[in-house]
């Protein structure tokens, strides 16, 4: 049987129309500047969390499953071993540097990366969210989800460059706003 490894989006695979759909959404900005001669500016953003993120099943976004559990000294559930790394941004940094590329004339026609570049695996973030909670929940390892990407880190050069901007809050210091939120008001 075949391993086949994509680089980028795999066309065909589960998560094919959530990656694809964001390099469409790119290409239809692009189309439309052309038809009607204007110039935009597209921003990729990375994974975001803070106070206010949804949180439940449905959504299933890392952060608040693990916020979630270990409030409740439910099992972390780390899917695979771990050791996928995610970069996360807080939110509030994510709005800044939004407000900047909108203010920012130098930033037209440019493609610009809003994320953080420290890179954290799972098992990292898990560990830092018991730490963080004082939790007594146990991690548990699940199925690694179909193509889950195995890491995932912005260049942040143009941010950078183009808009003297880089995020300031630290993992930690955001994890703690976002603790503190879901405890008065997930409990
Ligand atoms: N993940 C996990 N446990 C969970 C939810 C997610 O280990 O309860 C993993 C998931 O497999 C992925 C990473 O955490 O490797 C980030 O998942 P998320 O859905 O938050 O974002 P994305 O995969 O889109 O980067």
């Amino acid at each position: 049987m075949f391993k086949v490894s994509y680089k980028s989006a795999y066309p065909v695979g589960p998560r094919s129309c959530y990656d694809e759909s964001k390099r469409a959404g790119e290409a239809f900005v692009k189309a439309y500047e052309l038809q009607h001669d204007i110039r935009n500016k597209i921003v990729r953003i990375f994974n975001t969390s803070g106070p206010r993120i949804r949180s439940g099943p449905e959504f299933g976004r890392v952060i608040p499953n693990f916020i979630h559990q270990a409030l409740i000294d439910e099992d972390l559930t780390v899917f695979g071993d771990g050791s996928q790394t995610r970069s996360f941004t807080y939110v509030v940094d994510e709005i800044e540097g939004f407000l900047k590329i909108v203010h920012k004339q130098k930033a037209l026609g440019q493609v610009i990366n809003l994320g953080n570049d420290k890179e954290f695996t799972i098992l990292e973030l898990a560990n830092i969210i018991l730490e963080l909670t004082n939790s007594h929940s146990k991690i548990v390892y699940k199925h690694l989800p179909i193509d889950d990407p195995v890491r995932r880190c912005p260049d942040l050069k143009k941010a950078k460059e183009i808009l003297n901007w880089q995020p300031t809050t630290t993992l930690r210091e955001g994890l703690k706003k976002t603790i503190a939120w879901f405890k008065n008001n997930e409990q």
